[in-house]
């Protein structure tokens, strides 16, 4: 019957939805009677939602599509601060489970027609009186589209207990409105052929339903929670990843910082290697006694970035890293050579870096328990180890009279210091 609508009339009730979603921003959505969980998986896609779950009866279906909810790779390797939490329940629409307390939207595709009318009586109490949705989305067949249908004798399905006319949909939800508090609007997907939209109205009827401030006197169940039976069963739940999560708020810093690093490391055997062929020149300023660098092809950000870590790392070279001016000492104690940088400069010169971190206190606390970096003894730095082939490129040669910091972790402690083994 559905391919006589173009979009299929099962994606025109989901876009429905999906368009009321956009619009209105709820954050918990629970869709009753989910089947197959094709509009979850689609809301899924829409990060104002929060929370999104699905209840159905059949719980062998639910176990076959479930997978499908889960997050995709992307979702880890590049999380937002969106927040998701899905749960799939087993569980049938006319028994109240506190846990579908509070949501904002409920929707129910094409459901209560499978439902005998004690059971659709049920099922308002549980939405309206129980649950208390802010709004509603209720779709079931038309039955006066039903002659249009090519071939159709009977009910639109063999599960159908009832197909009502659109009098007959619109008598049970201006009731149920009135009982619990709600004001109603109806609509529908799957437009008649021309000049007979009037006569038959929509294949898929809709009604939306608003919750009204203030509903005294109306059917509310006042339940509590605490004393309410868990009645249906949890067959699936999943958290998608979040920078909320400070745990991936780590783990995506450290792989910004890390990059960043590497790309640094890279630069800095270029510069020097560069520096061997004179194209850049150290120089002294002797007002501040410090050392600049300088290059024709500065500009660009990582240069910036390499301009602050070797200004830094020649003013702290002496004190912080070796503790003497002695270049024997200096030779003498280096282990393990790294490159110093500044979490200030990081901080200021990649955007990532400090969007993700907020300001320079909550880098440093972010990165002091991450096992994959290394802080200088007062957290204020960053330590990158140079690699074999880092030094190995070098050659030893000129490690010392570069400007920049090879450091030693020789500065750490004095117990350290006892058992270092010169390694050059
Ligand atoms: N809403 C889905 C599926 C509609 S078919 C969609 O738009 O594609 C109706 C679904 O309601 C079926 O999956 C059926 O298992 C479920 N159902 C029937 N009776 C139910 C009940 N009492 N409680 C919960 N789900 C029920």
């Amino acid at each position: 019957m559905e391919p006589i609508f173009t979009p299929a009339l099962h994606k025109q009730r989901h876009q429905f939805v999906i368009d009321f979603v956009k619009r209105n921003r709820p954050r918990k959505v629970v869709d009753l009677g989910c089947g197959e969980c094709s509009l979850l998986k689609k809301l899924k896609f829409h990060r104002e939602v929060e929370v999104l779950v699905g209840v159905d009866i059949d719980g062998a279906k639910l176990k076959k599509c479930m997978h499908g909810l889960a997050p995709i790779p992307t979702d880890y390797l590049q999380p937002t601060y969106d927040q998701l939490h899905i749960e799939l329940y087993q569980g049938s629409v006319t028994q109240n489970d506190p846990r579908l307390r509070g949501f904002h939207l409920v929707t129910s595709i094409e459901l209560i027609e499978h439902l005998t009318l004690p059971d659709v009586e049920r099922f308002s109490e549980v939405v309206f009186g129980y649950m208390i949705p802010a709004e509603v989305i209720i779709s079931t067949p038309n039955s006066e589209y039903n002659p249009l249908l090519p071939g159709l004798r009977g009910f639109r399905h063999s599960d159908h207990k009832f197909e009502w006319t659109r009098a007959e949909f619109q008598s049970w939800a201006v009731k149920v409105s009135s009982e619990y508090g709600y004001e109603v609007e109806f609509t529908g997907v799957g437009e008649a052929p021309p000049g007979q939209q009037e006569r038959v109205g929509y294949c898929s009827q809709i009604a939306v339903f608003h919750r009204l401030r203030g509903r005294d006197g109306c059917n509310i169940l006042f339940a509590d929670d605490a004393e309410d039976l868990l009645s249906y069963t949890l067959l699936y739940t999943v958290n998608y990843p979040s920078l909320h999560d400070n745990n991936i708020l780590r783990r995506v810093l450290v792989s910004e910082v890390i990059y960043w690093t590497e790309k640094l490391k890279r630069r800095w055997r270029e510069v020097r290697t560069e520096e061997r062929d004179e194209s850049i020149v150290w120089c002294q300023t002797a007002a501040e006694g410090d050392e600049c660098f300088r290059s024709s092809e500065c500009g660009a950000e990582i240069n910036r970035l390499m301009e602050h870590c070797g200004r830094y790392m020649a003013e702290n070279q002496e004190e912080e890293v070796f503790g003497t001016k002695g270049q024997g000492k200096q030779e003498s104690c280096r282990l393990q050579r790294c490159v110093s940088i500044p979490l200030a400069v990081l901080w200021t010169s990649c955007p990532k870096v400090s969007a993700l971190s907020g300001n320079l206190s909550n880098l440093r606390h972010l990165l002091t328990t991450d096992p994959e970096v290394k802080l200088s003894q007062d957290g204020s730095s960053l330590l990158v180890d140079l690699q074999e082939q880092d030094l190995e490129e070098e050659g030893d040669h000129d490690l010392e009279d570069s400007g920049y910091t090879e450091v030693s972790q020789c500065s750490y402690s004095a117990a350290q210091e006892e058992d270092w083994e010169p390694n050059v």
